[in-house]
């Protein structure tokens, strides 16, 4: 900035203060922002501990994961869970806990996912000095963005994700006209910054949160997922 910019900017910034500027405009909406397992005031709780009966399997049925102890465990065989609640524009909070599989690696190892609208994956993996594809690691737009950095802790520790996402916009052919942009922090570390969702299989305005049960192949082997504190905030268009 030049001197003259700099001091027309403090100049404009002593008339604002010397006019006594008073809060007569429309106002942001008070938030109770929560804190450590407490969802924002104005947030839509998705799984807040008690119980699993705001998900379901994809044919409606109940899930078969099991609320215990202020977690969701879902384990190997209890198949993808969908949230009731659908949703396009939001702001996403998921804690999840992957065990320790010693014994696998790559890709089998600890493996969910949480998928917007039902379709794009967020990887949950084991990402611990456990190497895979980029754009499949723990973090990863699955398939399409590998995280910017490898943020996971160990196997058994908790971690979160903190994602803002705006949904696709659809053509009238189906088609899409707008794609969907992803922020992601994992463990509080940004790894998505803003990068474009790509359709697949058709263009979705809305849909549910999915999380993936890892399975559905060849000898898949045993895992426990555990999922606390998972809620959503709308956002306007
Ligand atoms: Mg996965």
């Amino acid at each position: 900035m030049t001197k003259k910019l700099a001091l027309l900017a403090a100049l404009a910034a002593a008339a604002a203060f010397a006019q006594g500027r008073k809060p007569d405009g429309p106002q942001p909406p008070v938030v109770d922002p929560g804190g450590a397992g407490r969802a924002p005031s104005d947030a839509v709780v998705l799984f807040g501990g008690a119980d699993v009966s705001g998900w379901e399997t994809r044919d409606g049925a109940p899930s078969k994961c099991e609320a215990s102890g202020g977690e969701m465990v879902c384990r190997t065989g209890a198949g993808h869970v969908y949230t009731k609640e659908r949703f396009r524009n939001a702001q996403l909070h998921v804690e999840f806990n992957v065990p320790l599989m010693a014994d696998q690696s790559g890709q089998r190892r600890g493996n969910s996912g949480a998928y917007l609208l039902g379709r794009y994956e967020i990887q949950i993996l084991d990402s611990w000095e456990n190497p895979t594809y980029a754009d499949g690691a723990c973090g990863a737009l699955y398939g399409q963005s590998a995280p910017l950095v490898n943020a996971s802790r160990k196997p058994g520790e908790w971690q979160s994700f903190d994602i803002v996402f705006h949904a696709p916009k659809c053509a009238a052919d189906g088609s899409v006209a707008t794609p969907g942009r992803l922020t992601l922090f994992h463990n509080g570390v940004l790894v998505q910054d803003n990068v474009p969702v790509s359709a697949k299989r058709g263009c979705v305005e809305e849909g549910p949160l999915m999380l993936q049960d890892h399975s559905g192949f060849k000898n898949p082997p045993k895992t426990e997922m555990r999922f606390r504190n998972i809620w959503l905030r709308r956002l306007p268009d």
